[in-house]
């Protein structure tokens, strides 16, 4: 940061925090990673100037040649990852990137199938507060509230009964595999399009550790930077030209400006590196340490939605303990360990207090932190909030976190 620390330290500064703020803490908060240094080289790059509106070889601006290569490449190596014929790389997050597969899909006011935001869905899944919810007449689906997976029957009635234009699949807090296949046949036997938003599990799905939608969904639409570890933002990818096509035009006019290009090229390295054999050694770490964290938290005394998890994260009900999930969020900021309050199934408390934390382990094990560690942090968080007004427990529980984190230096490069 040597420009910035002279021309404006204020902001520096903060950047300096966020950094110490990033090394001191186990970061268990689902949605988040540590990028490479290389994804954040490209994200940081002069392409932040460039204006390029439209694709690659069709662009509203001159001087795109450049940035059309990185374009290219971003969406060669997306189509490589993901097994389709066809990505568009330019949505700026995950939200844009189903505001514009609606767009390319739907119109206002047809029906959709989406996941109840407060049984794992997205707010960009129907919620009232959210434009899909305004633009669209979502119906919820969501659990069988006895086993806490998705309830395909209920979603099969569902469909038969609304008639739906499309199924959204796909889940923020949802710790099981989602039988893609089945949701497909549900959707296509009522003359439903299906859509699969994988933001979560795009990294499971890039090296099979959990099955993937490509064959099953119309359009999948992801983020980049969950289990994926890219930049922050949005793709959208299919392998109906038609489709594609609408999605092209859904992106760019229909609800974008100009690309963030170096955004782009951040995405086109993070791809490169999800396709290298290391990736999937990542992201098998990463579902067998989640695995070893519920289990440490179980063995803890807490109960775990579902009983368990299947890929990066697990969903933790904390009725036993008392503590709310607002609570333990505080109580582990205070002990080191960083996670986000989430509703459990039935949740009795408002969205704001929750009687649940949601945990993953993708940034931990970008990290390096072993399934160990982790199921060892598991205890410590259970410990944490069964013993939360106990001072001298909680000195000791944040001590032995800052020795787990000393174990692992976040970006000793910089
Ligand atoms: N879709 C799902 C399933 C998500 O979990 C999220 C983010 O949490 C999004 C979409 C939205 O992504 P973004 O925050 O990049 O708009």
């Amino acid at each position: 940061l040597a420009h910035l620390r002279k021309h404006d330290p204020d902001v520096a500064a903060a950047l300096d925090q966020e950094l110490t703020r990033q090394r001191g803490t186990i970061e268990l908060i689902a949605s988040e990673n540590f990028t490479s240094p290389a994804v954040m080289e490209a994200t940081g790059s002069v392409l932040t100037n460039k204006y390029a509106e439209g694709y690659p070889g069709r662009r509203y601006y001159g001087g795109c040649e450049k940035v059309d290569i990185v374009e290219d490449l971003a969406r060669k190596r997306a189509c490589e990852l993901f097994g389709c014929a066809f990505a568009n790389v330019q949505p700026h997050c995950g939200a844009n990137a189903n505001l514009a597969a609606y767009a390319a899909l739907i119109k206002p006011g047809d029906t959709v199938l989406g996941m109840s935001l407060d049984q794992g869905g997205h707010l960009t899944h129907g919620s009232p507060v959210n434009f899909s919810g305004k633009l669209y007449r979502f119906i919820p689906y969501g659990l069988d509230l006895e086993t806490e997976t998705i309830d395909y029957n209920e979603l099969e009635r569902l469909a038969q009964k609304e008639r739906p234009a499309l199924i959204v699949g796909g889940a923020s807090a949802y710790p099981r595999v989602i039988d893609f296949e089945r949701m497909a046949s549900i959707a296509h036997a009522v003359g439903a399009r299906f859509m699969v938003d994988m933001a979560h599990i795009a990294g499971l799905v890039a090296t099979g550790a959990h099955p993937s939608p490509m064959p099953h969904a119309d359009v999948v639409t992801s983020t980049s930077h969950k289990t994926l570890r890219g930049p922050r933002g949005g793709f959208i990818l299919s392998n109906d030209e038609e489709i594609a096509h609408a999605i092209d035009k859904a992106v760019f006019p229909g609800t974008q400006g100009g690309p963030l290009m170096h955004v782009i090229a951040g995405k086109a390295v993070a791809f490169g590196e999800a396709l290298r054999p290391e990736f999937a050694e990542y992201i098998e770490n990463v579902v067998e340490n989640a695995a070893a964290l519920g289990e440490g938290i179980a063995e803890g005394g807490l109960r775990l939605v579902s009983g368990g998890t299947d890929n990066h994260l697990c969903l933790v009900d904390l009725t036993e303990s008392g503590v709310t999930g607002k609570d333990a969020e505080r109580i582990l900021e205070d002990a080191g360990i960083t996670v986000n309050k989430n509703a459990i199934p039935g949740d009795p408390r408002s969205p704001f207090v929750t009687s649940g934390i949601r945990v993953g382990s993708a940034a931990g094990t970008a990290r390096g932190f072993t399934a160990e560690e982790f199921r060892e942090v598991g205890s410590l968080i259970a410990r944490a909030v069964f013993q939360a007004g106990d001072e001298a427990a909680q000195v000791e529980i944040a001590a032995r976190v800052r020795e787990l984190l000393a174990g692992h230096p976040l970006y000793p490069e910089f």
